[in-house]
């Protein structure tokens, strides 16, 4: 099944990147006026009281019941900036107790689309909702250390050490940030020799997995930032991720690499771990006032449909801003468009994990 889905969308990526060129936008579509945020308030509620049938057939799948303080409402009327009726996206639940966490690989061969930038606000905005997180910073250059507001050179132990040396563990180099309730295994250029010293290792691809599964109880949510390659280190977070989110940014090279991400994950899903899925693609650095930006992003969305993200991430020079303060958007801006985007997007992310484990629970039993 998830080898069809997944040839499902490398065919459906192809026919989008041989199709771009004539790709017109949808006429339904209805996008943020100039300035507007791609994103509504975090806070819109529901509307109290409102139940689902227990389960409803659509397009021939069985939507799991799902109780009203979790019901996605599409907002009447709305179409997003991905083209889609725009669902609502409710403020999840309490958790009684943590863990176990959700491994997620943020992923995209690609440099500079927002894959750091993602891991850090992302993080920060599931942690805002309760949600024990750890950051793993996966890439040499330490752009997420970096971001976070530590200098990866003046470390004595990351995530080199942990993956390298039995004696040290991921809880000797884990650092807590200026986030209540997220932490960080930091990393620096020492982790590039990694990649060349683990390809003697027996079992290369489950290192960063051995490390981090004492850890799964601790957190619910684990981001690993990956570098800008579908080297081993990247295929070390496949390996060990529940899914993989793949940022895109929208500009007309985006879709370039695409069917290689694809075709690596399947790969490793089909070789290395079944347990591994597609979490969903996330388009990044959208402005609304060009046309080319919007035709990017409506080719994303022919190509991949649902797997694309409701929440869309504006251009904002409040990103680079924040990276250089050493803070997430949400600590740096808390009031700006694009901490609340992160924000939406965190209960997005959620809801759509929280479908994904009632619909594993209804096929499991
Ligand atoms: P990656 O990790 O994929 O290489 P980054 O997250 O480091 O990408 O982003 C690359 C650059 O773009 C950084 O300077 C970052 O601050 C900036 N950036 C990221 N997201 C946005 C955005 N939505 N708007 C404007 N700049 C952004
Ligand atoms: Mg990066």
């Amino acid at each position: 099944m998830r080898r069809r889905i997944h040839a499902r969308w490398v065919d459906a990526m192809l026919k989008a990147e041989s199709a771009q060129p004539e790709i017109k936008l949808d006429q339904r579509s209805r996008f943020p006026a100039k300035g507007e945020s791609a994103c509504r308030s975090p806070m819109q509620a529901l509307k109290s009281g409102r139940q689902r049938p227990a389960a409803c057939a659509v397009a021939g799948e069985v939507l799991v019941t799902v109780s009203a303080s979790r019901t996605t409402e599409a907002s009447a009327g709305k179409f997003g900036p991905t083209g889609r009726p725009l669902p609502v996206f409710p403020d999840p639940q309490p958790l009684l107790r943590h863990g176990p966490a959700r491994v997620v690989a943020v992923c995209n061969q690609k440099g500079g689309v927002g894959k750091t930038t993602t891991t850090i606000s992302l993080g920060a905005a599931l942690a805002e909702l309760g949600r024990r997180v750890l950051l793993v910073d996966f890439d040499p250059q330490g752009a997420l250390s970096v971001g976070l507001g530590f200098q990866p050179h003046e470390l004595d132990a990351t995530v080199y050490n942990v993956l390298m040396e039995a004696a040290v563990t991921a809880g000797d180099v884990l650092f807590p940030t200026k986030v209540d309730g997220m932490d960080l295994l930091p990393s620096n250029i020492d982790l590039s020799g990694a990649e060349v010293q683990l390809v003697h290792e027996v079992g290369r691809e489950f290192v960063l997995g051995r490390v981090l599964a004492p850890l799964i109880p601790e957190y619910d949510v684990i981001l690993i930032d990956c570098q800008p390659s579908l080297g081993l280190l990247t295929v070390n977070a496949l390996a060990c991720a529940d899914g993989v989110l793949v940022p895109l940014e929208c500009e007309y090279f985006a879709m370039r690499g695409v069917a290689l991400l694809m075709e690596t994950i399947d790969k490793v899903s089909t070789r290395l771990s079944p347990k591994l899925g597609m979490d969903g693609l996330l388009a990044t650095m959208y402005d609304s006032r060009t046309l080319h930006t919007r035709e990017v992003l409506a080719g994303v969305v022919a190509g991949f449909g649902d797997k694309v993200f409701h929440t869309v991430i504006n251009r904002t020079v409040r990103f680079p801003d924040a990276s250089v303060a050493g803070e997430p958007i949400t600590l740096f801006d808390p009031s700006s468009a694009g901490a609340a985007s992160y924000r939406e997007l965190a209960r997005e992310v959620l809801d759509r994990w929280h479908r994904a484990e009632l619909a594993g629970r209804v096929s499991a039993g």
